[in-house]
């Protein structure tokens, strides 16, 4: 592999930097620190941003959780286990996007791609009160705690947790081409793959019409985390396009294959085998399939071709249609150069 390099976040104001489209990078390039947004390269950032201003939506608006907390209390002890552990894991993965975000912007180039992820950095900060407002209403006040802080008596999370966070604090301690790729990788695995179980665990409880104003909040964050994945993939693509020295496929594969065997354990540890329409063999073969289609998203081939079917296709009808939206942008990196992202039009 080639030499691992230091890379440096952009100063603030750089007087002599170059906005021009042509010169413009994804990463390393020599911007001034102005959002030109006039002038745009990545047009797929562009339609990013318009997906993600409309989806915008407010946690306290979301109704029913008062019916949901009167539910709560005749779950089964291992639907009640499993509801407090995933959403326990769902506040970590937003408490360390939303905080983390800026740390991997300032090392981003473009001023299009830094609007988006800041956008990205505020979603992610409603998803954490859209938790706060869940237990607020649904649990008693001593289980709160123990929600937040389940990591301090499930050894199993509290490893999950470590080995996610590391990843980003091996880039802040050490900014080099690799660990920035690697963060690259990380956030992507992170909004692609690792929330997804939780969901499914959602929906399966409310095609059995529990806890169904819990589930209307998880779709309203499953629909910001789908452009997250969008916004990351394009991103790696972008880099094999610019910084093929940078860009390690290898790396993307090892770390794939981490992911799926991480969140299938934990996942079954939390889940255990008596949720109904959760079979141990089922979350297993999910996250394989999900994890076939995010390969897939990168031009990748995938890790697990014996999955061909999704165990939990059943749930999609009760998903919020806007969801899939995000699909229509998990196209290929657009043919920017003779496009007309020269012209960089906001509009459609
Ligand atoms: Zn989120
Ligand atoms: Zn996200």
């Amino acid at each position: 592999m080639a030499k691992d390099n230091q890379v440096e976040a952009s100063e603030l104001f750089n007087p002599d930097g170059k906005d021009d489209i042509q010169d413009r990078r994804i990463i390393k390039g020599n911007t001034t620190g102005l959002f030109n947004l006039n002038a745009v390269k990545y047009n797929w950032a562009k339609s990013l941003y318009q997906v993600m201003v409309g989806n915008f939506w407010l946690p306290e608006k979301v109704k029913g959780l008062g019916d949901d907390a009167v539910q709560f209390k005749t779950l089964s002890p291992e639907e009640q286990r499993a509801y407090k552990g995933i959403l326990s894991f769902l506040i970590f993965l937003d408490s360390i996007q939303t905080m983390n975000l800026p740390n991997f912007n300032e090392y981003i180039t473009a001023p299009e791609v830094n609007l988006i992820l800041s956008i990205q950095a505020y979603q992610e900060a409603i998803h954490s009160q859209s938790y706060a407002t869940i237990l607020e209403t649904v649990v008693d006040s001593n289980e709160r705690e123990e929600i937040y802080y389940f990591f301090k008596t499930d050894k199993h999370l509290r490893e999950r947790n470590e080995f996610i966070g590391g990843i980003y604090q091996d880039f802040i301690d050490n900014p080099t081409d690799k660990n920035l790729f690697r963060g690259f990788i990380a956030n992507f695995l992170l909004e692609s793959i690792y929330f997804y179980n939780g969901f499914a665990f959602f929906d399966t409880l409310a095609s059995q019409t529990k806890m169904v104003a819990t589930d209307r909040m998880i779709n309203y964050i499953r629909r910001d985390e789908l452009t997250h994945v969008t916004i990351f993939a394009n991103m790696i693509k972008e880099v094999k396009v610019e910084f093929p020295e940078v860009y390690d496929e290898q790396m993307i594969y090892d770390m794939m294959k981490e992911a799926v065997e991480q969140e299938i354990a934990w996942s079954q540890h939390i889940l255990g085998n008596k949720i109904i329409g959760m079979t141990p063999e089922n979350t297993a073969n999910y996250t394989k399939w999900l994890s076939n289609k995010r390969l897939d998203l990168l031009g990748l081939k995938p890790l697990y071709p014996e999955i061909v079917a999704n165990p939990y296709k059943h749930l999609e009808a009760l998903q919020d249609n806007n969801s899939e939206k995000g699909n229509f942008f998990e196209s290929t990196v657009t043919n920017y150069a003779q496009s007309s992202a020269m012209k960089g039009s906001w509009d459609f």
